[in-house]
């Protein structure tokens, strides 16, 4: 077959771009990638044998070898694993398959340094070959794929800049060489120095041999043992550090590190990570954990969803078990009593490591939080069994200062008469901050938490209460706000003016189609109205969500409040009872319940009406 000649995906091109063209700080780190891909390589090929042994018999010792070519310039990386054929060197070098690729490569900016920065945390993998040789020439024969009996095998070529070529080639044995031929100025990856150096550095982890030719010999550079099943004693934080940028493909730090062995009834050893940066990806619909799943040193799988829950899916490391079956398959992981016993064993674990930091440095914990809060609460949600230690782990924004505060820390400012843990949710901390609704909250010195994650409003409603204190919506139902003792900050209460029964029975009237009620408010102090939902009712954001995403046609009426010591309601209140202000009153009933909606953020049913009940209210004021 003749030589074929195709075109990187634009997304790879544009990542070629800004890694040729980039004076990225640790070109060194393409070893540690190649690397990288090689033992996943090994790692494949041998869960494949543990069905098919004829795979790998032929050359049982998996490993992977460096070469150096002073005179030819180029340094070659051989493995015997899986290799890969004809279409998986295309699909595999000539795009990048990983979920969420699309959205991360929106959020480049086309700024290079802030590009390589986010490439960083993408992890580059095999294209950071790229940063030191103008040619790569991978040849590569799959395992197994032999069905003439020749050597069948191809060889992708190209220089990094939009296209590569594919051709039939001849390799000895399985696996895949990668030849790279060094730039100018690159000399020093020629260097068996230096190259040692490199792989302790950042493949010591490697769970297989990592060899150089050197002078005919072939010397180990690396421990070549499981890191996971090293004493921890013995293990630097670099080593750490390193593995887990092998096993999450990704080029950032770990924050938290846990690391531990159970033994009893089911053993199993865990070296799990909690990310420093937030993965682009987390919230994409394909975005599971990145733990990997062994069984006695033998890779099994990176997708098992039975071993981590996703509201921990931030995670990424390795469980290696000792009693699961070598050839278990995914249907046997779906209702495995192991599993679940590890994977309960690895929630427990993690949300105590967690409530350790959080309690060492508070800090440190709430950057976590930050990152991460909102997919752990998802587990509110999801796990009931983890309600109380997750309750424990989260923290909030709240009326009370700027930061975050943990229910505990809210419980204990309640105030004397309080009940209940008020909150209330949006779209955005900052604007709940300034709702209507918490006015008379704030005033009273009552602490109200600012829930603005879309699943607040879920768990909220499921869960119910902490340590007997109902979660109550300030935007639903009355408030309890009489029962509650001032703090002394609280105006004056004035008394209410004399028309205001005759002033909501006028509005009632008025609205008596568009809200369930009219009634004055205890919880304003500010604004003259607000929205609120009848007690029984959903809470108006939750059912803001449901109406957008067609779950519900119409919603349930609202009731609207006023404010009795707002001088606008005090100057309406005196016109009731006037025949010629009837109309007044009830074009202001509108324009009022219309600005309620405003500020609920709601879109108003007639727009039109809204500006012409303005235009003519307006034009009063001015006559
Ligand atoms: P990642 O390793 O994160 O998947 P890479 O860019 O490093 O991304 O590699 C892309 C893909 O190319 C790998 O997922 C794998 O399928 C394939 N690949 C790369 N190197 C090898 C190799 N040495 N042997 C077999 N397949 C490989
Ligand atoms: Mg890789």
């Amino acid at each position: 077959m003749a030589e074929e000649k195709l075109h990187f995906q634009a997304e790879v091109g544009r990542l070629l771009d800004i890694v040729a063209h980039s004076l990225y700080s640790d070109k060194e780190i393409f070893l540690r990638e190649l690397i990288s891909n090689a033992s996943d390589a090994c790692d494949r090929l041998r869960y494949l044998a543990l069905t098919d042994p004829a795979l790998a018999a032929d050359d049982p010792n998996f490993k992977v070898r460096i070469s150096i070519d002073r005179k030819a310039r180029t340094l070659t990386i051989a493995d015997n694993g899986v290799g890969m054929n004809h279409d998986e060197l295309i699909q595999n070098l000539g795009t990048i398959a990983r979920s969420g690729t699309a959205a991360f490569m929106k959020d480049l900016t086309g700024d290079t340094s802030k590009d390589v920065k986010l490439i960083g945390q993408f992890g580059v993998g095999f294209y950071s070959a790229f940063m030191v040789a103008d040619q790569v020439v991978v040849t590569s024969r799959k395992a197994g794929e032999d069905p003439s009996g020749a050597n069948r095998a191809w060889r992708w070529v190209s220089d990094g800049r939009g296209d590569f070529t594919i051709a039939e080639a001849e390799r000895e044995g399985r696996g895949t060489t990668i030849e790279m031929h060094l730039r100018e100025g690159e000399d020093e990856f020629l260097e068996p120095m230096r190259i040692r150096q490199i792989v302790r550095t950042y493949s010591d982890h490697i769970a297989l041999p990592v060899t150089l030719v050197e002078d005919g010999k072939e010397n180990t550079l690396n421990s070549a043992a499981a890191l996971w099943h090293r004493p921890k004693a013995e293990i630097t934080e670099q080593q750490y550090r390193e593995f887990y940028r092998h096993a999450g493909h990704l080029g950032d730090e770990p924050w938290l590190t846990v690391h531990f062995k159970v033994e009893g009834v089911v053993e199993y050893t865990a070296l799990l990570f909690v990310p420093a940066e937030r993965p682009f990806d987390l919230f994409h619909p394909d975005r599971r954990h990145r733990v990997k799943l062994y069984v006695r040193r033998v890779f099994i799988t990176d997708e098992a969803p039975e071993l981590v829950p996703s509201w921990l899916r931030f995670l990424k490391g390795v469980v290696d078990s000792e009693d699961l079956p070598l050839n278990v398959s995914r249907e046997m992981l779906q209702k495995n009593a192991v599993l679940t016993k590890i994977r309960q064993g690895l929630i427990s674990r993690v949300l105590s490591e967690l409530e350790k930091t959080a309690e060492k440095d508070a800090d440190d914990y709430l950057g976590f939080w930050d990152k991460f809060g909102s997919v752990l609460k998802e587990g509110l949600y999801e796990d009931q069994e983890r309600r109380a230690a997750l309750l424990k782990l989260a923290r909030f924004r709240s009326t009370h200062g700027d930061g975050w505060t943990s229910l505990a820390g809210y419980v204990g400012r309640m105030k004397p008469g309080q009940e209940a843990i008020y909150y209330i949710t949006g779209d955005d901390a900052k604007a709940l901050r300034k709702s209507p609704q918490i006015e008379g909250f704030a005033a009273k010195g009552v602490e109200v938490l600012l829930l603005s994650d879309p699943i607040d409003d879920f768990w909220i409603s499921a869960i119910g209460e902490y340590e007997g204190k109902k979660f109550r919506s300030v935007t639903q139902g009355g408030t309890d706000l009489a029962k509650i003792a001032a703090d002394g900050k609280e105006a004056e209460k004035k008394d209410p003016p004399p028309g205001l029964a005759g002033l909501v029975a006028v509005f009632r009237l008025a609205l008596k189609d568009e809200v369930k009620d009219v009634r004055a408010s205890e919880r304003l102090t500010e604004s003259a109205v607000c929205l609120v939902a009848d007690q029984g009712d959903l809470d108006m954001r939750i059912e803001r969500m449901l109406r957008q995403h067609k779950q519900l046609d119409q919603g349930a009426k609202r009731i609207m409040e006023i404010n009795p010591r707002h001088a606008l309601i005090a100057k309406l209140a005196t016109l009731v009872g006037k025949t010629e202000e009837a109309q007044a009153l009830d074009t202001m009933a509108h324009l009022l319940l219309d600005q309620a909606r405003i500020v609920e953020g709601e879109t108003l049913p007639d727009p039109a009406a809204f500006a012409r009940r303005l235009a003519s209210a307006l034009a009063r004021g001015l006559a």
